[in-house]
């Protein structure tokens, strides 16, 4: 066995003795038993650095999650061509499990939003390169407003523009609309610096991102 695996078998170990042998009767997975009640669900990247159990302290049952290349949603399509994983989730989360918030996770450093604004050239056909097209409005709105700006400051940018485009493309669902009209969920565009471990929120009145103070 690797390394690595090996580490990761360490701390399933850790994982079983804080939820599996501590108080069995009252312990978390023996309410989980009978099913999930998640009240928020949470788009983020794959990007190893940005778990989001481990940046919340969430707990088993609290956060359904789904994570893909750079935290994308996609605009509502018809579900009869392709395969639509971020939007099976979407789907289970709003209409089976009914969660009160989404959150579009989005990050600094995000490697697919690097890929987005070094712009599709070779992996145009590869599924990275595919899948950003996504935030191409992202990578316009970057381009328009700083076409002079390094690399790093364009990428920061199109790191917060791609989750407006989130934000926008999860109002198309028909079943996400309908839950915001009976005020019954919530979006959320949250952005990780990890550079220096703060959280910003987009305004969506001034679309801009404020500081979380916390
Ligand atoms: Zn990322």
């Amino acid at each position: 066995m690797s390394k690595a695996i090996a580490r990761l078998m360490v701390g399933f170990r850790k994982f079983r003795e804080k939820y599996f042998q501590e108080n069995m009767e009252h312990s978390v997975y023996q309410k989980l038993a009978s099913g999930q009640t998640p009240k928020t669900m949470l788009i983020g990247c794959s990007d190893s650095r940005v778990d989001p159990a481990i940046l919340t302290g969430a707990e088993p049952g609290d956060l359904f999650v789904v994570r893909n290349v750079a935290n994308l949603v996609p605009p509502c399509e018809p579900s009869r061509v392709g395969f639509h994983g971020t939007s099976s989730a979407l789907e289970f989360a709003v209409s089976a499990l009914k969660v009160e918030n989404i959150i579009v996770l989005g990050h600094r450093q995000c490697g697919g939003i690097r890929a987005l604004m070094r712009g599709p050239g070779e992996a145009a056909m590869s599924f990275i390169g595919q899948w950003m097209t996504i935030a191409e409005d992202a990578r316009e709105a970057v381009l328009q407003e700083i076409p002079e700006a390094d690399e790093e400051t364009q990428c920061r940018m199109a790191e917060m523009e791609s989750l407006k485009v989130s934000i926008r493309n999860l109002k198309t669902f028909p079943f996400v609309q309908e839950a915001i009209a009976a005020k019954q969920l919530t979006l959320f565009a949250i952005y990780f610096d990890l550079e220096q471990g703060q959280l910003w929120e987009l305004d969506e009145a001034s679309q801009m991102f404020r500081r979380l103070e916390i």
